[in-house]
């Protein structure tokens, strides 16, 4: 699958994932590098030795994780883009992710970006906590994203546009837009519950497919609330309206065309 589409598979990733253990000890580098290609300046670059000696140049990476404290000198040296360093002590809702981002304009500390995920599909929006950009012709500047914590093994790359602007359309059954439930947000209504019921959203025929989760990721975002524990809406299957005359006849009825 890798092969193919370029983009890892859990499996791929299990194979490189820190421990939970090493995780809530703080910043720790990711190095999702899973073919043998002859190159090492991660190696060379860390000068805490905690990416273990190659012993051939086509050595895939092995980091000694208790070594690394997350400094992202790897990732800016990478030329494959494939190291990024994630602390998920950063706070209690989220986790700081170090990325390698090679494209211009670079974002401006404080703004606003659209975390994606591996495949590059939008995932959350994201403060630019930081960028470094050293301006060495061959170091990649790296940019801190301060995401969701649930999205720390998720947020791979980063877009300036906002997918998550006010306009951005939330609930398209209902017509509700995110600048409508971030209104409400900071008129206290602080459940998705509350929300669906004054703005319909999540009531439409598809029953908050899409919406539901887009409006606890804000809720998340605004209330400083993990989406783990909060308050689930309550489920119900997707409606289709039928034809009165179907449901008289499926009572045995008979036939009508109303
Ligand atoms: S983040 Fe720093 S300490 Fe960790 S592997 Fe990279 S260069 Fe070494
Ligand atoms: S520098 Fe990057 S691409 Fe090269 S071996 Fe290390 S992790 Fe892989």
């Amino acid at each position: 699958m890798l092969e193919k589409t370029g983009v890892a598979t859990q499996e791929d990733l299990a194979l490189v994932m820190p421990s939970k253990e090493r995780l809530a000890k703080g910043a720790v580098a990711v190095i999702e590098c899973f073919q043998r290609i002859p190159c090492n300046p991660c190696y060379t670059s860390c000068k805490r030795g905690a990416i273990i000696e190659f012993k051939d140049i086509n050595d895939r990476p092995i980091i000694n994780a208790d070594k690394c404290n997350g400094c992202g000198i790897c990732v800016s040296n990478c030329p494959g883009l494939a190291i990024v360093v994630v602390d998920e002590t950063y706070s209690d809702t989220e986790a700081l992710v170090k990325i390698p981002y090679e494209f211009l304009p670079l974002p401006q500390e404080g703004g606003y970006v659209t975390g994606l995920d591996r495949e590059g599909k939008p995932v959350c929006r994201a403060k630019v906590v930081k960028v470094l950009n050293t301006k060495a012709q061959d170091r990649t500047p790296v940019v801190s994203l301060a995401v969701p914590k649930e999205l720390s093994m998720v947020v791979r790359c980063m877009s300036l546009d906002d997918f998550y602007s006010d306009n951005t359309m939330v609930c398209r059954c209902e017509e509700v837009t995110l600048g409508e439930v971030r209104e409400l947000i900071r008129k206290g209504y602080h459940t998705i519950d509350e929300i669906k019921r004054i703005s319909r959203a999540g009531m439409g025929p598809c029953q908050g497919r899409t919406c539901r989760q887009l409006i606890m990721q804000e809720l998340a975002r605004a209330t400083n609330q993990k989406m783990s524990e909060m308050p689930m809406s309550t489920f119900r299957p997707p409606a289709k309206p039928i034809k009165l005359g179907a449901v008289i006849s499926s009572l045995g009825g008979g036939e009508c065309n109303e």
